[in-house]
C-alpha cells in the first residue's frame, strides 16, 4: 500500500533494491500516478508484482452528466469506505474528496452526518484519492473538460479541519510532491474555529471554503450543532483572520432549505457578513437526504434569494447540483451497503 507509506521511507518497501528505487517509486506516486504497479516501466517485474500501490479497493465506479460526474467508493481493509466525486466543467475537471470515513459535525441537512463518524482517514488514504483521479484522467480524460486534475476540494465526507494532522500532511504530498498550486485547492470547514486558525499558520495559500448556512446564532445551531461550541461571531472572526493573513478571499457556502434559511431577511444579514469579508458567497439547492423531510426551495424562491444578494451587491454563485441521480451531490456522500470489493485495474473501468 505505497500510498499510506511516507514519501521520504519510500526504501523500507523495497530494502534489497538499490537506493535509486525509491526515488523512482517516489515520481510514480507523487509526480506521474498510474493506476496499477505494472505501468511503473523502469521497476523490476519483481517488484512491480509484489507491490500494492492502493490503500483501498474500488467498490463502485458510477458516472452520470454524461460521464462529467464520476463517483468513486473506494474501501479500504478494515471496512471503511472513502468516497471522492470527478466533475468536468469546460474550465476546470474538480475532484471533491473525503478527509473522514463519515463525519461527527451532525448537520442535521446532510448525509454524511446523519450516519455518523466511523475513522479519520490516514495522509495516504487522502493523498490516494487525488492520485487515483490523476491515474484516472491520465488514461481516460473527461469529456469536454480538461482531461488533468485542475482543482481539489475537500467537499466530500468528513470534516477535514476535525482530522488536522492528516489533511496538513496530505495538502503538503499534493502541493510539495504532486506539484499543485496551493490555489487550485479548498479546504471547507463547518466553521471549526481552532482549524481555521491552525491552517492560517501553515505557508500555503489554500482556499478555505465557510459552510454557514444561517446568519444568527439561533437558526445555525439549528442546522449546525457545532455552532453551539463555535459561535457565529467566533467563525467570522476565524475566517477575517485567514482572508487577512493569506489575502485569498472566503468562499461562504450556503445550503438553501425550503422554509428554513431562505428568506429574505436571511439573504440581508447574509449580504452583511459577505460584505464585512469581502467573501464570495456559493449557494446550493439542498440536494435530498435519506434521514431528513427537508427540501430545497422552489426555483422561485432560490431566484429571489439569489436577487437579494445581488441587489446588496454580493458577489454570488448559484452552484449546480451536480450527480443528483448517482447521489454523489453535495451531501449525499455516505456510507454504502457492502458490495464486492473489485481491485483497481483498468479492465474494471474500462468494464463500465
Ligand atoms: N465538513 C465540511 C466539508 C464537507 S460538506 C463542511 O461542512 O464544509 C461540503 C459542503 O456540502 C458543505 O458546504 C455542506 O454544507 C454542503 N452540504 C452538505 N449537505 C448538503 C446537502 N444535502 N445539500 C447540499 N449541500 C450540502
Amino acid at each position: 500500500m505505497l500510498y499510506t507509506v511516507d514519501p521520504d521511507h519510500l526504501a523500507s518497501v523495497c530494502p534489497d533494491e538499490p537506493p535509486y528505487r525509491a526515488r523512482q517509486l517516489r515520481e510514480w506516486l507523487y509526480r506521474h500516478p498510474v493506476l496499477e504497479t505494472q505501468q511503473m516501466t523502469n521497476l523490476p517485474g519483481s517488484l512491480r508484482d509484489r507491490l500494492e500501490l492502493w490503500p483501498f479497493e474500488l467498490e463502485a465506479d458510477q458516472s452520470a452528466d454524461g460521464g462529467r460526474t464520476r463517483k468513486w467508493l473506494f474501501r479500504t481493509g478494515d471496512g471503511a469506505a472513502i468516497e471522492a466525486v470527478l466533475m468536468g466543467y469546460p474550465d476546470r475537471t474538480t475532484l471533491c474528496i473525503s478527509s473522514q470515513a463519515g463525519c461527527a459535525m451532525a448537520c442535521t441537512f446532510c448525509a454524511t452526518g446523519q450516519f455518523g463518524f466511523e475513522r479519520h482517514l490516514e495522509a495516504g488514504e487522502i493523498t490516494a484519492q487525488v492520485a487515483f483521479a490523476k491515474a484516472f484522467l491520465d488514461e481516460y480524460g473527461m469529456p469536454n473538460s480538461p482531461h488533468r486534475l485542475t482543482n481539489v476540494v475537500f467537499m466530500g465526507m468528513g470534516e477535514p479541519l476535525a482530522n488536522y494532522t492528516h489533511v496538513r500532511e496530505s495538502l503538503h504530498r499534493m502541493i510539495d510532491l504532486m506539484g499543485m498550486s496551493a490555489r487550485a485547492i479548498t479546504v471547507s470547514t463547518v466553521g471549526f474555529v481552532p482549524g481555521m486558525r491552525r491552517l492560517a499558520d501553515e505557508p500555503w495559500k489554500v482556499n478555505l471554503a465557510v459552510s454557514l448556512h444561517a446568519a444568527d446564532d439561533e437558526l445555525r445551531s439549528s442546522l449546525v450543532p457545532l455552532n453551539e461550541r463555535y459561535s457565529l461571531a467566533e467563525v467570522i472572526e476565524a475566517s477575517r483572520h485567514y482572508f487577512k493573513v493569506k489575502g485569498r478571499r472566503i468562499s461562504i457556502e450556503w445550503t438553501l432549505i425550503d422554509g428554513t434559511n431562505d428568506s429574505v431577511d436571511q439573504a440581508r444579514k447574509l449580504a452583511e457578513i459577505a460584505h464585512d469579508l469581502r467573501a464570495h458567497v456559493n449557494v446550493i439547492a439542498l440536494n435530498p437526504t435519506p434521514l431528513s423531510a427537508d427540501l430545497p426551495p422552489s426555483a422561485d424562491r432560490v431566484a429571489v434569494f439569489m436577487d437579494e444578494l445581488r441587489y446588496e451587491g454580493v458577489n454570488a454563485t448559484l452552484r449546480d447540483t451536480r450527480g443528483q441521480d448517482i447521489d454523489a451531490a453535495c451531501g449525499q456522500l455516505r456510507v454504502h451497503s457492502e458490495g464486492t470489493p473489485i481491485r483497481i485495474d483498468r479492465a474494471v473501468l474500462e468494464a463500465r
